[in-house]
Formats: structure tokens, C-alpha cells, sequence
């Protein structure tokens, strides 16, 4: 009988505030979850989805599959529910063992006329789980990303996917819609295979080649998951990691010890070292869907592993700058409303600072003015158009006006105020010079009327 054994690391990384990955390790069912979403919103998604699947029924493919949809509702509500959380999502990847006789503890029972073992894999996002067979690792799963559909398409390579710029715009996630499409896939477990689950900050850092180096060389799955932890560090540690290791083992290998709970650092097990095995059967995605799976495994309810004690991922503090976090389309949709609505917001902004005129001085001189007096935020009046009176030619009770800043609601209108200034110039001027004049009249006629006056 087939048992599983498992080790598991996870780290902030070199460059991220905090970890927002969680990873499960309960067998027969272990997971890695990378969540995404504002503030602590990724680290929320993650946990709730692994503590919504560690504390479902995984005993057949359709009941993982149902576990798997009830993780994304339980992200989806939670995100519904808190403003602060909309948004969130987290990518999930399984491995779970399902099918068999049940062992001694009755964890595991076969369906009705079914009893065959097999290791499920699930995925959700762009997590990964490989499997390395015969020294060499195959990946299982299929990344939910806006790259990797280009990848297939054909139309990028899988060098330029590494570092493309949108690499971090997932396509499915769960949290988003209240329901999910789940992709699995259906492997005989072959003593000897080895699964690895890891997030994005395994395999951005480090290549295919190194990863089963590292598999080949290290037979314990906890040695494993650490160095390969490590050299994702050592490579840049520019997102968190996680990895879970997962080894084939017969049911009397299996190790004794129970993952503890709670810690940092998952639970070390007795390790097995790959050894050669057979090709192993996979199947392709949606065959669980299709009926070729277990028969439903509804009377397995009961007989649903209880998980023993998992280790769930606990946060580490550190500092530093991050890159891009991953997005979701319902978070590009929400940036981009934002967008569109500050966008809008500068441009009433724009269209009331910039819908006036107003009348004022520029150099000595009376002009008109586009935009309202002193400007408004960062719109500053601009020149319309000179009118040739100066400030000093005005009636000096309206000197104080003009120089503040006399608005008009339209370019006429400010044209129609400078004209009855022009006016007031010069009826000021003619007032002026008619005084003048009168004044001159008065002392020159005087010598000439002689001193008739008194
Ligand atoms: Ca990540």
C-alpha cells in the first residue's frame, strides 16, 4: 500500500515584506497557495483557502475537486464581506492520495468497486507541482497566467515568459467568481516518484535543471524543499517561496513521526530516496469531470481523512522593496476604475480651472486671462490677451480690482469689462484734461481780465 512522506519549506524571500504564500502538509494531502491582494489581503487568501481545504473531505478525485471549489467560495465570501479584501485571490496547487483499502487508521477507503490508488493532482493559478520520475522532473500542472496562454499560443517563448513584464496577470485564481474551474490530473502512485509543489518564487529564480539536480542529489524531501528554498534566495529571493517535496513510499516505509503543528519550518520526516519506478499513468485534465474517475465518494464522508495535525506556512517579518505583487483581472478592473475615475475627477478639475477668463495685470499692463485668479490646483492662468491700457491709465478705484483679478465667465464678457475700464480711462482723461484746461483758462485769462475779481 502506497504512503506518502513529505518535507516543506517556505520564506519571505530576500526582497518581500511578508510571506503571502501558506503551503498544507497534511497526508494525504498537501498544498501550496500563493495569495495576492492589497496589504495583509494575500496573506488572508492563502490561509483561508489551505485551512478551508485541510478541513475538507479530499478521499476521491470528485471530492477534491468539490474540496478545491469550497476553498475558492471560502476566499470569495471572505473577500465579499471586508471592503479592505476585495480584490484578494490566491493560486492553490494540490497533491492529495486518494483511493485504496483504508489503512490501519482508517483514513482512506476506496469507493464502491473501486480501490485503485492514485495521486490527484489539482491546480489553480500558477503554482506549480512537478514530478520527477527516473531522475528527470515533468511539470504536471498548467500556469493560469496571461503569459503562459501566450507560451501555448505559441507566441512567446518560454525564456521570454520568465521575464515578460505582464508575467504576473493571472487568468484563474481562486477568490474571484464564487465558482472555479479546477484542473486535476490522476497519476498511479510509483515508489520512487517524487511530486514537488512550489509557488512562482521557485521557478522565476530557478531553472528546471537545477531544481532536479537538487532532487536528484538530496534523498531526504525535507533536505529538499531547504535547499531548494535556498537557492532560491541565493538566486534573488525576489518573491516568497514555498516548496513541499512529496515522495512515493510503500506503506511500510512510511514515516512514524506526525507533522507538527504550527511551525515555521514544516515537519521533518524520514526520507526516502527516488529510486527507479515505472512510467507512471497520467491522465489529462478534466478527466475527474468526466466520469473516469473514483466512483462519488458521498458515503465517504465519513471516512474522510482526518487530517493529523498540518503545518500551516506562518508568515516571517523582514523589510525591503518588492516588485510588482501578482494581479487579478477583478484587481485590474479595480485599478482601472480607480484610474478612470481620478482621471475623470482631474479632468472637471481641468475644465473648471480652465472654464473662465478673468481681468488682470500683467507687467503694468491690463490683460485677460484664461483660467480663475491665482490659478486653481495645478492649473494656472494663462495670458488670452493683451488690451494696451496700463494700470496707470485706469480710474484708480478700480486699480484694486483689476490688479486682484477681475473674473468674467467668457472671453467676451472679460473683453466687454476691459472696454468700460477703456471708457472710464477716458472719460477719467477727459475729466482731467477739461480740469487742466479750465484751471490754465482761469490763470491766464486773469492777468488779462485785469484785478476786476476780488
Ligand atoms: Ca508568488
Amino acid at each position: 500500500m502506497t504512503s506518502l512522506r513529505a518535507g516543506a519549506a517556505t520564506d519571505t524571500g530576500q526582497v518581500r515584506a511578508n510571506n503571502q504564500d501558506a503551503i498544507l502538509v497534511a497526508e494525504p494531502v498537501f498544498a501550496v497557495a500563493d495569495g495576492m491582494g492589497g496589504h495583509a489581503a494575500g496573506e488572508i487568501a492563502s490561509q483561508v483557502a489551505v485551512e478551508s481545504l485541510q478541513a475538507d473531505d479530499v478521499s476521491s478525485v470528485e471530492a477534491l475537486v468539490q474540496a478545491v471549489r469550497a476553498a475558492n467560495r471560502a476566499v470569495w465570501t471572505r473577500a465579499d464581506g471586508e471592503p479592505e479584501l476585495r480584490g484578494m485571490g490566491t493560486t492553490m496547487c494540490v497533491v492529495a492520495l486518494v483511493g485504496g483499502p483504508a489503512d490501519g487508521d482508517g483514513q482512506r477507503e476506496a469507493s464502491a468497486g473501486d480501490d485503485e490508488e492514485r495521486i490527484v493532482v489539482a491546480n489553480v493559478g500558477d503554482s506549480r507541482v512537478y514530478q520527477f520520475h527516473d531522475g528527470d522532473i515533468i511539470q504536471i500542472t498548467d500556469d493560469h497566467s496571461l503569459v503562459e496562454d501566450l507560451v501555448r499560443e505559441g507566441r512567446l517563448s518560454p525564456e521570454e515568459a520568465r521575464t515578460h513584464p505582464q508575467r504576473n496577470i493571472l487568468t484563474r485564481v481562486l477568490g474571484n467568481e464564487p465558482d472555479v474551474e479546477v484542473d486535476t490530473w490522476e497519476i498511479i502512485p510509483q515508489r520512487g516518484d517524487r511530486y514537488l509543489l512550489c509557488s512562482d518564487g521557485l521557478f522565476n529564480e530557478v531553472d528546471d535543471d537545477r531544481i532536479a539536480s537538487v532532487l536528484r542529489r538530496l534523498a531526504s524531501p525535507e533536505d529538499a524543499a531547504h535547499e531548494l528554498v535556498a537557492l532560491a534566495n541565493q538566486h534573488g529571493g525576489r518573491d516568497n517561496v514555498s516548496v513541499v517535496v512529496v515522495d512515493v513510499v510503500q506503506g511500510d516505509d512510511r514515516a512514524t513521526t506526525a507533522p507538527a503543528a504550527g511551525a515555521t519550518a514544516p515537519p521533518t520526516v524520514a526520507s526516502a530516496g527516488p529510486s527507479t519506478a515505472n512510467m507512471p499513468a497520467a491522465s489529462s485534465p478534466g478527466e475527474a469531470e468526466t466520469g473516469a474517475g473514483p466512483a462519488s465518494g458521498t458515503g465517504d464522508r465519513a471516512a474522510a481523512p482526518a487530517p493529523t495535525t498540518p503545518a500551516l506556512a506562518t508568515p516571517s517579518p523582514a523589510t525591503g522593496a518588492s516588485r510588482p505583487r501578482k494581479l487579478t483581472w477583478r484587481s485590474l478592473l479595480f485599478v482601472c476604475s480607480v484610474l478612470v475615475v481620478l482621471g475623470g475627477a482631474a479632468a472637471a478639475v481641468a475644465w473648471f480651472a480652465r472654464s473662465t477668463y478673468h481681468v488682470g495685470v500683467d507687467d503694468e499692463q491690463v490683460v485677460i486671462y484664461r483660467g480663475r485668479p491665482g490659478g486653481l490646483l495645478w492649473f494656472q492662468p494663462t495670458l488670452a490677451e493683451r488690451t494696451g491700457l496700463t494700470l496707470a491709465e485706469m480710474p484708480p478705484a478700480r486699480r484694486d480690482a483689476v490688479s486682484a483679478g477681475k473674473e468674467e465667465p467668457s472671453l467676451a464678457q472679460a473683453r466687454d469689462y476691459v472696454a468700460a475700464l477703456e471708457e472710464q480711462a477716458a472719460a477719467e482723461r477727459r475729466r482731467t484734461t477739461t480740469t487742466t484746461t479750465s484751471t490754465t483758462t482761469s490763470t491766464t485769462s486773469a492777468p488779462l481780465l485785469g484785478t476786476g475779481r476780488p
